[in-house]
Protein backbone atom coordinates (compact mmCIF):
# COMPACT_ATOMS: atom_id res chain seq x y z
CA UNK A 1 0.00 0.00 0.00
CA UNK A 2 1.61 3.34 -1.21
CA UNK A 3 1.14 6.90 -1.14
CA UNK A 4 3.01 9.94 -2.48
CA UNK A 5 2.98 13.41 -2.89
CA UNK A 6 4.33 14.47 -6.47
CA UNK A 7 5.47 18.35 -6.41
CA UNK A 8 5.90 20.34 -9.68
CA UNK A 9 9.25 22.02 -9.11
CA UNK A 10 8.25 25.56 -10.51
CA UNK A 11 9.31 27.21 -7.49
CA UNK A 12 9.54 26.44 -3.61
CA UNK A 13 7.23 24.60 -1.47
CA UNK A 14 4.14 27.26 -0.58
CA UNK A 15 1.10 27.22 1.85
CA UNK A 16 -0.92 25.28 -0.89
CA UNK A 17 1.99 22.46 -1.21
CA UNK A 18 2.75 22.22 2.23
CA UNK A 19 -1.16 21.33 3.00
CA UNK A 20 -1.06 18.67 0.28
CA UNK A 21 2.20 17.37 1.60
CA UNK A 22 0.58 17.45 5.63
CA UNK A 23 -1.92 15.39 3.54
CA UNK A 24 -0.86 13.24 1.91
CA UNK A 25 1.86 12.49 5.09
CA UNK A 26 -0.81 12.03 7.66
CA UNK A 27 -3.10 9.53 5.37
CA UNK A 28 -0.31 7.49 4.03
CA UNK A 29 1.10 6.85 7.88
CA UNK A 30 -2.36 6.58 9.42
CA UNK A 31 -3.34 3.74 6.99
CA UNK A 32 -0.17 2.37 6.92
CA UNK A 33 0.82 2.99 3.66
CA UNK A 34 4.94 4.33 2.63
CA UNK A 35 4.93 7.71 1.23
CA UNK A 36 7.24 8.19 -2.19
CA UNK A 37 8.18 11.59 -3.07
CA UNK A 38 8.04 12.16 -7.12
CA UNK A 39 9.42 15.64 -8.58
CA UNK A 40 6.90 16.26 -11.76
CA UNK A 41 9.55 17.65 -13.69
CA UNK A 42 8.09 16.45 -16.78
CA UNK A 43 7.34 19.42 -18.68
CA UNK A 44 11.29 20.57 -18.57
CA UNK A 45 11.28 24.06 -19.66
CA UNK A 46 8.80 24.77 -17.03
CA UNK A 47 11.02 23.49 -14.89
CA UNK A 48 13.06 26.00 -12.27
CA UNK A 49 16.58 25.44 -11.49
CA UNK A 50 17.09 24.54 -8.33
CA UNK A 51 13.67 24.45 -7.13
CA UNK A 52 13.77 20.72 -6.32
CA UNK A 53 16.43 20.71 -4.09
CA UNK A 54 14.56 23.57 -2.09
CA UNK A 55 11.43 21.68 -1.76
CA UNK A 56 13.19 18.36 -0.42
CA UNK A 57 15.16 20.70 1.91
CA UNK A 58 11.76 22.44 2.83
CA UNK A 59 10.12 19.17 3.34
CA UNK A 60 12.98 17.98 5.76
CA UNK A 61 12.64 21.40 7.60
CA UNK A 62 8.83 20.65 8.01
CA UNK A 63 9.65 17.13 9.74
CA UNK A 64 8.92 14.80 6.45
CA UNK A 65 10.16 11.84 6.11
CA UNK A 66 9.83 9.91 3.15
CA UNK A 67 10.29 6.06 2.09
CA UNK A 68 13.10 5.41 -0.76
CA UNK A 69 14.29 6.98 -2.81
CA UNK A 70 13.13 9.96 -4.90
CA UNK A 71 11.74 9.46 -8.19
CA UNK A 72 12.25 12.12 -11.40
CA UNK A 73 10.15 12.04 -13.96
CA UNK A 74 13.02 13.91 -15.80
CA UNK A 75 14.46 10.34 -15.31
CA UNK A 76 11.40 8.59 -17.13
CA UNK A 77 10.74 9.56 -20.59
CA UNK A 78 11.61 5.83 -22.08
CA UNK A 79 8.57 4.77 -19.60
CA UNK A 80 6.26 7.30 -20.96
CA UNK A 81 7.24 6.10 -24.75
CA UNK A 82 6.59 2.22 -24.04
CA UNK A 83 3.00 3.32 -22.50
CA UNK A 84 2.53 6.01 -25.71
CA UNK A 85 3.69 3.43 -27.73
CA UNK A 86 1.05 0.72 -26.46
CA UNK A 87 -1.67 3.19 -26.50
CA UNK A 88 -0.57 3.99 -30.31
CA UNK A 89 -0.98 0.48 -31.56
CA UNK A 90 -3.88 -0.28 -29.88
CA UNK A 91 -5.72 2.53 -32.05
CA UNK A 92 -6.31 4.74 -28.96
CA UNK A 93 -4.05 7.62 -29.79
CA UNK A 94 -3.85 9.44 -32.90
CA UNK A 95 -0.90 12.41 -34.34
CA UNK A 96 -2.47 16.20 -34.70
CA UNK A 97 -1.52 19.00 -36.77
CA UNK A 98 -3.96 21.53 -35.33
CA UNK A 99 -2.40 24.01 -33.11
CA UNK A 100 -4.15 25.70 -30.35
CA UNK A 101 -4.28 28.84 -32.39
CA UNK A 102 -5.83 27.11 -35.22
CA UNK A 103 -8.38 25.61 -33.10
CA UNK A 104 -8.65 29.42 -31.53
CA UNK A 105 -9.32 30.56 -34.85
CA UNK A 106 -12.07 27.80 -35.78
CA UNK A 107 -13.82 28.80 -32.51
CA UNK A 108 -13.63 25.96 -30.69
CA UNK A 109 -15.60 25.82 -27.51
CA UNK A 110 -13.56 26.15 -23.77
CA UNK A 111 -14.33 24.00 -21.29
CA UNK A 112 -13.31 23.70 -18.18
CA UNK A 113 -10.19 22.50 -18.52
CA UNK A 114 -9.31 24.62 -22.07
CA UNK A 115 -9.93 23.88 -25.57
CA UNK A 116 -12.43 21.18 -26.06
CA UNK A 117 -10.91 19.63 -29.05
CA UNK A 118 -13.10 18.10 -31.57
CA UNK A 119 -11.72 15.29 -33.02
CA UNK A 120 -10.47 17.13 -36.12
CA UNK A 121 -7.54 15.38 -36.73
CA UNK A 122 -9.10 11.91 -35.27
CA UNK A 123 -9.14 10.12 -39.34
CA UNK A 124 -6.26 11.40 -41.37
CA UNK A 125 -3.94 8.95 -40.52
CA UNK A 126 -1.09 11.43 -39.85
CA UNK A 127 2.61 10.30 -38.91
CA UNK A 128 3.69 10.99 -35.54
CA UNK A 129 6.83 12.66 -36.75
CA UNK A 130 6.38 16.55 -35.85
CA UNK A 131 3.08 16.54 -34.48
CA UNK A 132 1.49 16.45 -30.99
CA UNK A 133 0.27 13.00 -30.19
CA UNK A 134 -3.64 13.06 -28.40
CA UNK A 135 -5.73 10.40 -26.74
CA UNK A 136 -8.76 9.39 -28.57
CA UNK A 137 -11.99 10.28 -26.48
CA UNK A 138 -14.67 8.82 -28.97
CA UNK A 139 -15.40 5.88 -26.58
CA UNK A 140 -14.97 7.25 -22.97
CA UNK A 141 -18.10 8.55 -22.22
CA UNK A 142 -18.73 9.56 -19.02
CA UNK A 143 -16.14 9.03 -16.12
CA UNK A 144 -16.64 9.09 -12.84
CA UNK A 145 -15.61 8.26 -9.63
CA UNK A 146 -16.01 8.27 -5.86
CA UNK A 147 -13.53 10.53 -4.05
CA UNK A 148 -12.46 9.85 -0.56
CA UNK A 149 -13.43 13.54 0.21
CA UNK A 150 -15.58 15.42 -2.30
CA UNK A 151 -17.49 12.24 -3.00
CA UNK A 152 -19.35 11.20 -6.70
CA UNK A 153 -17.50 13.22 -9.29
CA UNK A 154 -18.58 12.36 -13.01
CA UNK A 155 -17.42 13.80 -16.11
CA UNK A 156 -18.23 13.09 -19.96
CA UNK A 157 -14.93 13.35 -21.43
CA UNK A 158 -15.17 13.76 -25.35
CA UNK A 159 -18.05 16.40 -24.86
CA UNK A 160 -16.39 18.38 -21.81
CA UNK A 161 -12.54 17.90 -22.42
CA UNK A 162 -12.28 16.14 -26.13
CA UNK A 163 -8.82 14.43 -27.32
CA UNK A 164 -6.35 15.66 -24.87
CA UNK A 165 -2.75 15.68 -25.63
CA UNK A 166 -0.25 13.06 -24.04
CA UNK A 167 2.66 14.19 -26.36
CA UNK A 168 3.22 17.94 -27.41
CA UNK A 169 4.69 18.60 -30.64
CA UNK A 170 8.00 19.46 -29.02
CA UNK A 171 8.01 15.79 -27.80
CA UNK A 172 7.48 17.53 -23.90
CA UNK A 173 4.81 14.11 -22.54
CA UNK A 174 2.06 15.63 -20.78
CA UNK A 175 1.60 15.48 -17.16
CA UNK A 176 -1.41 13.19 -17.59
CA UNK A 177 0.52 10.36 -19.25
CA UNK A 178 3.33 10.63 -16.69
CA UNK A 179 1.28 10.62 -13.29
CA UNK A 180 -0.82 7.92 -14.52
CA UNK A 181 2.34 5.78 -16.01
CA UNK A 182 4.59 6.46 -12.25
CA UNK A 183 1.32 5.98 -9.79
CA UNK A 184 0.96 2.54 -11.85
CA UNK A 185 4.84 1.68 -11.58
CA UNK A 186 5.38 3.46 -8.30
CA UNK A 187 2.05 0.66 -6.93
CA UNK A 188 0.45 3.96 -5.77
CA UNK A 189 -2.89 2.68 -4.50
CA UNK A 190 -4.19 6.15 -2.70
CA UNK A 191 -3.67 9.32 -3.93
CA UNK A 192 -4.19 12.62 -2.25
CA UNK A 193 -4.36 16.07 -3.79
CA UNK A 194 -5.30 19.48 -4.34
CA UNK A 195 -8.81 19.71 -5.65
CA UNK A 196 -7.55 21.46 -8.24
CA UNK A 197 -6.62 17.89 -10.32
CA UNK A 198 -10.97 16.99 -9.49
CA UNK A 199 -11.48 17.26 -13.46
CA UNK A 200 -8.01 15.70 -14.34
CA UNK A 201 -8.18 12.78 -12.55
CA UNK A 202 -10.87 10.98 -15.16
CA UNK A 203 -8.61 11.96 -17.75
CA UNK A 204 -6.15 9.79 -15.44
CA UNK A 205 -9.07 7.25 -14.85
CA UNK A 206 -9.85 6.88 -18.80
CA UNK A 207 -6.10 6.70 -19.49
CA UNK A 208 -5.26 3.70 -16.78
CA UNK A 209 -8.40 1.85 -18.52
CA UNK A 210 -6.74 2.45 -21.98
CA UNK A 211 -3.37 1.06 -20.49
CA UNK A 212 -5.33 -1.54 -18.04
CA UNK A 213 -3.90 -0.09 -14.79
CA UNK A 214 -5.45 -0.05 -11.52
CA UNK A 215 -7.35 2.92 -10.61
CA UNK A 216 -6.09 4.16 -7.27
CA UNK A 217 -8.41 5.42 -4.65
CA UNK A 218 -8.40 9.68 -5.26
CA UNK A 219 -8.79 12.13 -2.33
CA UNK A 220 -8.63 15.54 -3.20
CA UNK A 221 -8.25 18.13 -0.65
CA UNK A 222 -9.80 21.39 -0.47
CA UNK A 223 -7.86 24.15 -1.86
CA UNK A 224 -5.84 27.52 -0.10
CA UNK A 225 -7.45 30.20 -1.87
CA UNK A 226 -5.44 33.58 -2.36
CA UNK A 227 -7.65 36.88 -1.05
CA UNK A 228 -8.94 37.39 -4.28
CA UNK A 229 -10.22 33.97 -3.93
CA UNK A 230 -7.75 32.27 -6.44
CA UNK A 231 -6.03 29.32 -5.99
CA UNK A 232 -3.12 29.51 -4.66
CA UNK A 233 -0.37 28.59 -6.75
CA UNK A 234 3.15 29.95 -7.67
CA UNK A 235 1.49 31.07 -10.54
CA UNK A 236 -0.22 33.30 -8.33
CA UNK A 237 2.39 34.78 -6.35
CA UNK A 238 2.00 32.05 -3.52
CA UNK A 239 4.91 32.45 -1.01
CA UNK A 240 7.72 30.86 -0.18
CA UNK A 241 7.84 28.98 3.39
CA UNK A 242 9.95 30.39 6.28
CA UNK A 243 11.13 27.36 7.67
CA UNK A 244 11.94 28.92 11.14
CA UNK A 245 8.00 29.30 11.33
CA UNK A 246 7.93 25.88 10.58
CA UNK A 247 5.52 24.87 13.35
CA UNK A 248 3.49 27.33 12.97
CA UNK A 249 2.89 26.68 9.28
CA UNK A 250 2.17 23.05 10.07
CA UNK A 251 -0.62 24.04 12.50
CA UNK A 252 -1.98 26.53 9.83
CA UNK A 253 -2.31 23.81 7.47
CA UNK A 254 -3.49 21.13 9.93
CA UNK A 255 -6.51 23.92 10.72
CA UNK A 256 -7.22 24.22 6.92
CA UNK A 257 -7.41 20.63 6.97
CA UNK A 258 -10.32 20.70 9.67
CA UNK A 259 -8.22 18.95 12.14
CA UNK A 260 -8.35 20.47 15.31
CA UNK A 261 -4.73 21.03 17.29
CA UNK A 262 -4.89 22.32 20.41
CA UNK A 263 -4.25 26.19 21.21
CA UNK A 264 -0.18 25.74 22.01
CA UNK A 265 0.79 23.55 19.19
CA UNK A 266 2.05 26.45 17.17
CA UNK A 267 4.99 26.48 19.95
CA UNK A 268 6.35 23.15 20.19
CA UNK A 269 8.72 21.82 17.69
CA UNK A 270 8.52 20.77 14.17
CA UNK A 271 8.64 16.87 15.35
CA UNK A 272 6.14 17.03 18.19
CA UNK A 273 3.68 18.66 15.53
CA UNK A 274 4.40 16.23 13.33
CA UNK A 275 3.72 13.59 16.49
CA UNK A 276 0.65 15.19 16.96
CA UNK A 277 -0.45 14.73 13.37
CA UNK A 278 0.47 11.88 12.91
CA UNK A 279 -1.71 10.25 16.02
CA UNK A 280 -4.57 12.90 15.44
CA UNK A 281 -5.26 12.23 12.02
CA UNK A 282 -8.44 12.11 11.47
CA UNK A 283 -9.57 11.74 7.68
CA UNK A 284 -13.50 12.52 8.51
CA UNK A 285 -12.65 16.12 9.44
CA UNK A 286 -11.62 17.57 5.96
CA UNK A 287 -14.08 19.59 4.30
CA UNK A 288 -15.39 18.42 1.17
CA UNK A 289 -13.77 20.19 -1.75
CA UNK A 290 -16.06 22.50 -3.68
CA UNK A 291 -16.05 22.15 -7.15
CA UNK A 292 -13.97 24.95 -8.52
CA UNK A 293 -15.11 27.68 -10.82
CA UNK A 294 -13.11 27.57 -14.32
CA UNK A 295 -12.03 30.95 -14.15
CA UNK A 296 -10.00 30.11 -10.95
CA UNK A 297 -8.80 26.82 -12.86
CA UNK A 298 -7.46 28.93 -15.41
CA UNK A 299 -5.63 31.37 -13.17
CA UNK A 300 -4.45 29.14 -11.25
N1 LIG B 1 2.58 17.91 -9.69
C1 LIG B 1 1.27 18.37 -9.36
C2 LIG B 1 1.36 19.71 -8.64
O1 LIG B 1 2.39 20.06 -8.11
C3 LIG B 1 0.53 17.38 -8.46
C4 LIG B 1 0.16 16.18 -9.21
C5 LIG B 1 -0.47 15.07 -8.40
O2 LIG B 1 -0.40 15.06 -7.15
O3 LIG B 1 -0.98 14.16 -9.02
O4 LIG B 1 0.37 20.41 -8.65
Amino acid sequence: MIGRFAPTPSGPLHFGSLVAALASFCQARASGRQWLLRIEDVDTPRVVEGAATLILRDLEAFGFEWDGPVLHQSDRFEFYRAQLERLWSQGDCFACACSRRSLREQGVASGILGQIYPGNCRARGLSAAGHSIRLNTRDAGSIGFEDGIYGRFDLDLEREVGDFVLQRRDGIYAYHLAVVVDDEEQGVDEIVRGADLLENTCLHIYLQQRLGFATPRYLHLPLVNNADGVKLSKQTGALALDSQRAPALLVAALRHLGQQPPGGLAQATVAEVIGWSLANWRLDRIPAAKPIAAEALEAG
